[in-house]
């Protein structure tokens, strides 16, 4: 059998395209491997999100009691004072501090239930022959005519038809904690800059709290931070963590945060959506939105069979692009409390250079 369009990945972008697609009366193979096993990190849904997952039906997913509403955020960015960011001034509602599986679980049934013909596999390799897509998977081959590229950072399908580019080196080492004290914590999320990183904390709905910390990957001893003592020694975070009698479970794991694209994000007989098109600095808290974004705008495009908007699209994702670096190097910017600090320096220009590989 030849299918119409596969799409490849089983993140938000993947999911959102694979629902968006069958909405539309185009049923997708959909190649996805369902691996919910470990914590997912990523889970403050900006509130740019609810007209796109109403655009999709989706957005009563969000009154689930699994995700709590985001109504304020602190940050101490360019000083030691904690400046309080309130819900109350977004005119679309609150952000959204999700349980990431539940999220991604349930968009992942609605696909399927509007029509999306779901593959629990990875795909292993592909081949174009005759003018299709040969998809390799440990279940057999699909064969299908267009391919939505939407397997995150590693962009399996892009990355071979387009040049990837990355803007910095950014890393992420986090982990969940969990309190043994007695009063309920208050849900809140904390951002706080420090010499050679910035340090993120939030308060999810079952009351664990999720601990990221970003820096550079070459930097001397990010690899070796002991993540549990050094939250202890932020300002607002660790006094946050002592007070409510948290401490880390499990050991930290690390993760690529580094801003990078592909260019351009489309090409014979492929899209790339979500971070496989552009993956964000998590301090734009915009990767969701974005995986969002991209899979309900080329799924119209393709819907419609319209190459003008799938043109459209790709002009759209570098004008993203391009935005994004500017926004992120005027807030990196407004930090200057350590001008002898290399993580703080490196953002004051603009670095972005062609690179081989997803890292
Ligand atoms: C530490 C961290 C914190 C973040 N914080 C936030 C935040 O607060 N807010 C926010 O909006 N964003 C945040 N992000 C970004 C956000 O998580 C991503 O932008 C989002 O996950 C992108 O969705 P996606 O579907 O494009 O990619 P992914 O979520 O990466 O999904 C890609 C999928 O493709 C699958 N895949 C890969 N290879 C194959 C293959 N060969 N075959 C089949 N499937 C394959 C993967 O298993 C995965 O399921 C954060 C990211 C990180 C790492």
């Amino acid at each position: 059998m030849i299918h119409d369009v596969a799409v490849l990945g089983g993140g938000i972008a993947g999911a959102a395209a694979a629902l968006r697609l069958a909405q539309g009366g185009v049923r997708p193979i959909w190649i996805a491997q369902d691996r919910q096993d470990a914590f997912k990190p990523g889970e403050h849904l900006s509130a740019a999100a609810i007209p796109l997952l109403k655009r999709l039906g989706s957005d009563a997913m969000l009154r689930s009691e699994v995700h709590r509403h985001a109504h304020s955020t602190y940050s101490a960015w360019g000083s030691d004072l904690l400046i309080e960011r309130n819900a109350i001034v977004q005119l679309e509602g609150p952000p959204t501090v999700l349980d990431r599986w539940a999220f991604e679980a349930a968009l992942s049934a609605q696909a399927t239930a509007a029509g999306a013909d779901r593959m629990d596999h990875d795909v292993i390799d592909f081949r174009i022959a005759d003018g299709l897509w040969q998809i390799e998977t440990a279940a057999g081959q699909v064969q299908t005519r267009f391919v939505f590229d939407a397997t995150g950072r590693k962009a399996m399908v892009a990355s071979k038809f387009a040049r990837r580019f990355q803007a910095d080196k950014l890393q992420c080492q986090y982990a969940l904690f969990a309190s043994s004290g007695e009063t309920a914590p208050r849900p809140v999320t904390l951002i706080e800059a420090q010499e050679h990183g910035w340090w993120y904390m939030s308060v999810l709905a079952d009351q664990r709290v999720v601990v990221n910390y970003y820096s550079d990957a070459d930097l001397p001893g990010f690899g070796n931070a002991d993540l549990e003592a050094n939250a202890q020694l932020t300002t607002a975070i660790g006094a946050y963590l002592s007070d409510y009698g948290y401490s880390m479970c499990g050991t930290p794991k690390r993760i690529a945060t580094n801003s990078s694209w592909i260019a351009p994000s489309i090409g014979a007989g492929w899209v790339a959506i979500g971070d496989a098109a552009a993956a964000f600095d998590p301090l734009s808290s915009h990767g969701m939105t974005t995986a969002l974004w991209t899979a309900i705008e080329a799924a119209d495009a393709f819907v419609a069979q319209d190459r003008d908007r799938m043109l459209a699209y790709a002009e759209s994702v570098a004008k993203g692009v391009e935005d994004y670096l500017i926004a992120q190097q005027a807030v990196y910017r407004r930090e200057t409390r350590w001008p002898g600090s290399t993580f703080w320096q490196r953002r004051t220009e603009r670095a972005e250079q062609e690179t081989d590989a997803a890292v």
